[in-house]
Formats: C-alpha cells, structure tokens, sequence
C-alpha cells in the first residue's frame, strides 16, 4: 500500500486513509486554491508505527525522504541546505475532526546555521521567533518538556534584559536559543540539528499524540473510534508572522453560534496560527482586513465562497497571508452550535444547495436535544445581578459554583455539585473538567478559542474573552470590578448573550421554536415508525403532545397512587382486615383514578393511549421507617405491632422477581377490575359529552399465555358490565400486552393468539435477560466500560444481539399470528436514536419515550428511513 500522498494525490474522498486535514488540502489542492504544498503519510502508517515502532525505520523513513525531495523540487526550495530555505509544519489529522487533541510542530528544518541563512533572507527577529517556537514546540511535543518551562526563561531573559523579546538583538537571540537548548540537555535529550532528523522524530511524536490521554478522553466522549489513527501532514510553510503585511486568520463561512449566513471570523496580523487559536492575543474581526490588507480580503471572499459552494456546507477555514499574498492552510465543515446546525440545514436546504432529505441528516438527534434545553427565566433575569460580560461563545444558560482547574471541576462533581469552570484560557489538557462543567468562562481568547470550540462540540454553554475578570488560578480568586469570588462561589452563565450573573438563576425550556417545527414536520414526512410518549401527568401528556407526540405509549398508573391521601387508600387496601375495609379502599380509589382517567383522556382527545394496569409490587407502597408505621396504623386504627409484623409479610427477597405486575392481578383481581371500571367510567363519560376514546388497556409482565387469558377474561366481563350499567353501546378498545420478560418474547406467536397489541417493556426485558437489576447496574456498568466489557449501559442502549434478537424474534412470532398486530417499544431504549434505527429495520410500529426525548426521537425516525 502507498503509505504516503502528496496534495496533488489525494481526493476528498480519502479520508480515512488521510484524515480530514489531509483529504481537504488535497481536494482544495485539486480545486486550483492557493495551497501550499506539502504530502500526508497516511492513518494506516500511524497504526503500523503504533503496533511495531521498527515499521518506522524499516518502512516509512525512506518514503518521507523521497516525499522531501519530491518537495524540494516542487517548490524549488531546500529543506537541509542553508541556501533558499524550506521550512515544514506537521501537523496531525484523524479523519474525524479532534481539535486541539493531538500535536502539531511548526518552523522545522531550522536550526542554529539554517536560522542565521533565513535571517539574512527575512530578518533577524523574525527567523529568531520562528527558531525559538520551533524549540519550544518541538521539545513540548517530542520529549514532553512543558512549554511553561520555556515560557519562563524567555520571560526571565525579557526582565533580565528589561526588553521585549521583539526588540533583541542578534546576540540576546542566542542567548534565549542557549537557554532553550540546555533545557533539553537537562532533560537529558538534544534538540537534533539535522532537519530530517527533526521531521522524523515529528512524525513520530505526532503518531503517539494518537493515543494521549485527551484525545482518548476526546474520542470516547465524541464515540470515534479508536483503532482509526491519525494521518501526518508535512506542509511547506508559510508565514503569517513575516510583518505587517502578513498575517494568520481563522474564518467561518456562516456564523457558528446561530448559524446566519455572514463570515464569522477573526485574525491577527504579524502573527502564526497558533496565536490565533491559542487566545493569546485578541484577534479583529475578519470585515476589518478589507482596509488594511483588500487584495488578500478579497481573495478570501472568493475562495471561501468556492469552498461552502464545493462542499456544500459551512466550512472552517484556516488562512495565512505571507507579505500581502493569500494561503488557505486547511478547510473543514465547521463545528457549530445546535442552533446553527439547525439553520445552516434549512438554509442550505433552502439556497439549493442541499436536498429537504440531506437537511434533515444534516441535523443529529442531539442537537435537537440541546435545541430544547433550558434557559434562564427572563423575569427573574431582570432582577439577576450581572457583573461582567464576555462573548458568547456557546449558547445555554447555566448556573454552579465556581472552579478554577480541570481537578476541581472534576472532585466537585464527583460530589454532585454543579460546577463552572473559569480559567484565563483553557489548554488541551482541561478537557476531562469542561466535559464535566455546567458552563465554561474564559477571561482571554476569541469566539474560536480553544474554549470556545471545544465548548459548542460538547453543546456545554460558554462565555470567553471576558476581560473585565482577573482570573487567579494559584489564589482561587477571579476578580472583577468590586466583586471578589472564590472558589465554590455561585454564579450563572448566559452562553447566549456573554452575560455573568451572581448567584443562581431559575430555568425554563425554550418555546417551540419555528425552525425546529420546520425540520420536524420533513421528518415526519418521511418517517415509517410514529413516535408516542411515556406519560401520565397532565402536565406531562400536555408537553408530549406539543412536541408532536402521535399518542400515548405507556401511561404508568402506579404513578397515581403516590399522592399522601391516595397512598392511604392504597395501603388500607393492602392491609385490610376485612372485606369491609377493601371494599371502602377500593371505591375510593375508584373515584380518583376516574378523575384522574377522565383528565388525562381529555388532554389526549383522539390520540391512542395506552394505560398500563398495575405493575409495581405491593411492598413499594408501605412504609418502612417506624415512625411512619405509627403514624398509618393511627390512621387505619390498629396496633402499630400489628401493622408492622403484616409489612414484614410482605416483604420479598427478590420483588422485582416477585409478587407484581399481572401477578397482582391474578391474585387480586379487584385491583384490575376497579382500575379498568375507572377507565371506561371516564370513556364513557366523555363519550356522552361528545369525545370518543379508543381505550388501550395494558397488563404487564405476562409470561404465560394462561396468564393473559385469565385477566383478559374478568377484565372484558367488567368492561361489559360497565357499559351495562351506563346503558350505553359498547365502543371499541383493546386490550394488550406488554413483553418485558424473555418467555413472552418466545411465546409470542401464541400470546399474540389473546392481545390485541404488543409494546415491549424494555427496561424489564433487558433487566431480566442480562439478569442485571436495574436499580443496581450503576454500581458497576462504569467499571465494564471502562475495561470495555461493554461498551455502552443496555438500560440507555439496546443490546442489539441480546435483548434486540428476543425482540425480533418476538416480532416476527407475533406476525405469523397476527401480521398487522400493533406492535410498540415502551422502554428507556424507545427515545435512543441508535436504537430506532434496529427498531425501523425489525418493523416495530412505534416507539414511545419520555416527552422531551420526543422531538430527537422525531427526527431519528425519520433518519432510520433515509
Ligand atoms: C419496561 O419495563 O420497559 C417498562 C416500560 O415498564 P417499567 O419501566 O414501568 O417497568
Ligand atoms: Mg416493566
């Protein structure tokens, strides 16, 4: 295989082979754009050096050499002599976008006779500069000396001198290059002078960056795999930092925090790309490089157009202008807040550049996730108190208590705190304490900081360049105007506006936005599976239907009994002593399950819902405490003893095993038959006031067909006998069941004989098909992940090969008896976008999930399809 592509080489399509970085300088390459030139060793050599590090020498070192003179021809220049001076970056590139996770060099070739050679070309500052970042670089990158150490000599050589490193002359040059390098000789290395040497020992470095820890941490957050590598791009330099004539800028062709189509983006002059990205020195906005350099602003119109227009997206473009001449160094689709996804997409899709189809897998369901999170309540915004303002670099509102490093951010939240991570700037390194931050505020860099970025991928709000803060990471203390905070203090985060606010704000979820109801209604358009909710609060069933809930998936009665008044009637039912008592608690039950019914069914009108009878068992009802006792068995008139010894009856080694579901209902049958007298009570009512209702009545944990029959059986006689009582004509309903448990998936075609629907319940199912509790999993899943027993937790995820075949199989079953049997996923795994996608291909009908699971579960049904 090649192992190594020059530009003019590759396509886009290579990416795997040459990461993203690699894949686009070569398709801009091939688009006629001012690229400078360069090649890039491929995603396969890095795995090959990471499995055998003599792949190296054996293999790769005689083709980067060739690569090198190949170069040199190219461009006319010499990488090793001191005669007309080639200078390389390298840089990494997976082929997903990792920003800032893995290293880059800059200015190599140089070294202590190249850099007098290249002086004389340019000029002595400007080859000393180039030379000095190069050490620093290279020693931080390849031998793992921080570049703090190197920033603290130059800053002690710059007081001992009391001059600014740009004012030194030859000499004071040298003096800060001796310094540079005897830090390498304490670390017990040597800075090599041999350019190729420089360029191999780069390569390397830059293959290990692979496998850093924040590019793990990165890769397992981001769900990129980590067998891919990444690819080596040696480029010609070219340099931002030649003068005032030159410069070094990032721009994105729309905007990325809410997507309107204007080039967003800043730049510096005299400077290199790292300055940049860094947040070292406060960038200008792109518009103002029009008066002082037009010619290369106007270049940049004109290829960032043809950029967008080629790939069809909003694209992140890196440039750098070399004594007034325009370079694109790097092009990519750019990362963007949920909000500008959202509009990028249709305004793409509007402009004709896209298809309706294209828009909506443009947009993932987690975006919509963001899209419907909280902001801050505008009315108690009014009377918040702000004390400083930044950009707004990632929007979302949040509130936490104030850290300083990534550790902090890290052992608060172990405690359940929320926090907010404030730092001058933040690094690489910091990326374990931001994924863990409610909000992150930085008091220096611009709105492509590495905060910034890193921020809008992960969708955590954030504010950067917030000057007005001191930011004292060492004394804990960010000072601000009059106002001192400390560690642990509160404040609130606006990413939307740039505002700090003291203390803590209340939220709200955003309206329905306009632009997500347009997305919204094009998935359903060519969505197969209808999405319904898992619902039963008034409130809840509301915000179900307002974010495009076709129905009621499961609607969970337990739920009802919790109120104190019904909980009594619930446990005096219970622990009755006589038939007396039970008929008294049942009425009363009676009564508020058909308010409840006759609400909930009013808020629903003619959509399905699904009402599933009780499932918990009964012990969950009791009390435990002593004091509770005492207090239920005042109320209930008996002996607390009494009551006591009569819970501890009840008590079950296994319960989720035990005494529930449709077992109470066999053993019980009352309970079922007063719950189902309520439903039709309710029906029946609005029946006559002129709404009628298709009641779907589901038992659960059915195991045995006999099981289904039996309940079926009284619950169709009470139903009957109901409709007699009103004297009223029956209307339709059915009567269904859930299959949470492994035997009903086997059974299925014969459970199928007796239900008129199916909805599989799997929380249960998968609880009892891996045997894991559900309630205790947490104890351990983190510890399976982390030594990749699994990859993910089946409670959030479908095991497709375990629990996803029983379901399968239960499908198809079902279907030999019944081939248009209605056939549901109530579970956690119903709202999960991985999981649609295997239950579009198994031909469930529907899946329900919790409300605002709803309009990513909308979108993700309608991506199963396309
Ligand atoms: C299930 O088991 O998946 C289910 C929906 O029921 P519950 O979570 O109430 O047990
Ligand atoms: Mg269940």
């Amino acid at each position: 295989r090649k192992l190594i592509y020059t530009f003019n080489e590759g396509r886009s399509e290579n990416k795997d082979l040459l990461g993203g970085k690699g894949a686009n300088l070569a398709e801009m390459t091939h688009l006629g754009l001012p690229v400078p030139q360069g090649f890039t060793i491929t995603t396969e050599c890095c795995m090959n050096y990471l499995d055998d590090a003599a792949f190296f020498e054996e293999q790769l070192k005689v083709e980067v050499l060739k690569a090198i003179q190949n170069l040199e021809s190219e461009t006319g220049k010499s990488f090793t002599s001191e005669e007309n001076i080639l200078l390389v970056s390298v840089r990494s590139g997976a082929a997903f976008s990792m920003p800032g996770m893995m290293d880059t060099i800059l200015n190599l070739g140089l070294n202590d006779l190249r850099v007098q050679a290249f002086a004389k070309l340019t000029n002595v500052n400007f080859a000393f500069d180039c030379y000095r970042r190069l050490l620093q670089m290279f020693g931080d990158v390849v031998y793992g000396i921080h570049k703090e150490q190197f920033n603290v000599l130059l800053h002690q050589t710059e007081s001992r001198l009391n001059k600014k490193v740009t004012d030194f002359n030859e000499a004071e040059h040298l003096d800060v290059i001796e310094l540079y390098k005897n830090l390498f000789l304490k670390n017990k290395v040597a800075f090599p002078q041999d350019p190729m040497e420089q360029l191999f020992e780069a390569t390397k470095a830059v293959f290990k960056s692979w496998n850093n820890q924040r590019a793990k941490v990165y890769r397992d957050l981001h769900h990129i795999p980590h067998h891919l590598g990444t690819a080596v791009n040696v480029q010609s330099m070219v340099f931002g930092n030649s003068g005032e004539e030159s410069g070094t800028g990032v721009v994105f062709t729309r905007n990325p925090s809410v997507g309107e189509n204007k080039l967003f983006g800043e730049f510096l002059i005299n400077a290199q790309g790292e300055d940049v990205v860094a947040g070292i020195r406060t960038p200008e906005p792109i518009e103002t490089l029009q008066a002082i350099l037009p010619e290369a602003y106007n270049d940049f119109i004109k290829y960032s157009h043809k950029l967008e227009q080629h790939y069809k997206d909003m694209q992140d473009i890196e440039f750098t202008i070399e004594n007034g001449k325009l370079y694109i160094l790097q092009t990519r689709n750019g990362k963007r807040t949920a909000k500008a996804t959202l509009k990028i997409a249709l305004d793409l899709a509007a402009e004709g550049l896209i298809s309706k189809k294209e828009a909506i897998m443009r947009v993932s369901p987690e975006v919509i996730d963001q899209l419907i999170h909280p902001v801050f309540d505008t009315k108690k915004l009014t009377t918040a108190e702000a004390f400083a303002a930044g950009l707004p670099a990632s929007p979302g509102a949040a509130t936490g208590s104030i850290v300083f490093t990534a550790e902090k951010a890290k052992e608060y939240t172990a405690l359940g705190k929320k926090v907010i991570l404030v730092r001058q700037e933040t690094s690489p390194e910091d990326i374990e304490g931001m994924v863990v931050s409610e909000a992150i505020v930085t008091s220096r860099g611009g709105m492509t900081s590495h905060a910034a970025v890193v921020a809008r991928g992960m969708g955590t709000c954030c504010v950067t360049g917030c000057e007005a803060l001191t930011v004292n990471e060492a004394a804990k203390t960010v000072l601000c105007g009059n106002h001192t905070l400390t560690e642990g203090d509160t404040i609130s985060v606006d990413g939307s506006t740039g505002s700090l606010y003291l203390g803590e704000i209340p939220t709200i979820v955003p309206e329905n936005d306009q632009s997500l109801q347009q997305l919204l209604t094009w998935a359903d358009e060519c969505a197969e599976l209808k999405v319904r909710a898992n619902a039963e609060t008034l409130q809840d069933l509301q915000t179900a239907i307002d974010f495009g809930a076709t129905g009621i998936g499961l609607a969970r009665t337990e739920h009802m009994f919790f109120g104190e008044e019904r909980v009594l009637e619930m446990r005096r039912l219970i622990l009755a002593k006589d038939e007396q008592e039970v008929q008294f608690a049942l009425n009363k039950l009676l009564s508020f399950q058909q308010e409840d019914f006759y609400q909930m069914l009013k808020t629903v009108q003619d959509k399905p819902m699904v009402i599933r009878l009780l499932d918990p068992p009964m012990h969950e009802f009791l009390p435990h405490d002593t004091n509770e006792i005492k207090s239920l068995a005042e109320q209930l008139n008996r002996y607390p003893s009494a009551v006591e010894k009569q819970i501890e009856k009840l008590q079950e080694t296994n319960p989720m095993l035990g005494h529930r579901g449709c077992r109470l209902g066999i053993t019980e049958p009352r309970i079922y038959q007063m719950q189902v007298k309520a439903i039709f009570n309710s029906a029946i009512q609005l029946a006559k006031e002129g709404l009628t209702v298709c009641p779907e009545i589901m038992v659960p944990l059915i195991s045995e067909k006999e099981e289904l029959d039996y309940i079926k059986n009284f619950l169709t006689e009470t139903i009957a006998a109901t409709f007699k009582e009103h004297q009223i004509e029956p209307f339709p309903y059915e009567i269904g069941t859930m299959i949470e448990l492994p035997r009903a998936c086997i059974i299925a075609d014969q459970l199928a004989e007796n239900a008129d629907f199916f909805s599989f319940g799997t929380n249960d199912l998968t609880q009892m098909t891996f045997g894991f509790s559900r309630d205790d999993i947490g104890k351990f899943i983190n510890i399976y992940k982390e030594k990749q027993i699994m990859q993910q937790d089946p409670f959030q995820v479908l095991d497709q090969s375990g629990v996803g075949e029983l379901i399968k199989l239960a499908v198809s079953k079902a279907r030999q008896t019944k081939e248009n049997m209605m056939i549901g996923i109530c579970g956690e795994v119903g709202g999960n976008p991985d999981s649609i996608a295997f239950f579009q291909q198994i031909g469930i009908d529907y899946v329900s999930c919790s409300p605002y699971r709803i309009p990513a579960a909308r979108l993700a049904v309608a991506q199963a399809v396309l």
